[in-house]
């Protein structure tokens, strides 16, 4: 896995909550073609660590990037 990918930055934010990042996270689709993305491509994202141990962070995760993918963009928040 590249390095750079899992570096902070200083843009990240929790994807969840919009919080200070507690930890870098790769999402590997199964299917990337139906994410618009080449195989073997992966999506980056950060959450803090409060959203990191969230039971349903990986559902909730991809329920976001999915939507950010469809144009609606990412929403904070609830
Ligand atoms: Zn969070």
């Amino acid at each position: 896995m590249a390095r750079e990918i899992i570096e902070r930055l200083p843009s990240d934010a929790c994807l969840l909550c919009g919080e200070a990042p507690g930890v870098v996270g790769i999402f590997v689709p199964d299917k990337p073609m139906m994410w618009g993305i080449s195989a073997g491509k992966a999506f980056r994202y950060c959450l803090c660590s409060k959203c990191h141990q969230r039971p349903d962070k990986a559902e909730r995760v991809e329920k976001i990037i999915r939507h950010e993918l469809a144009g609606g963009g990412v929403t904070y928040g609830k």
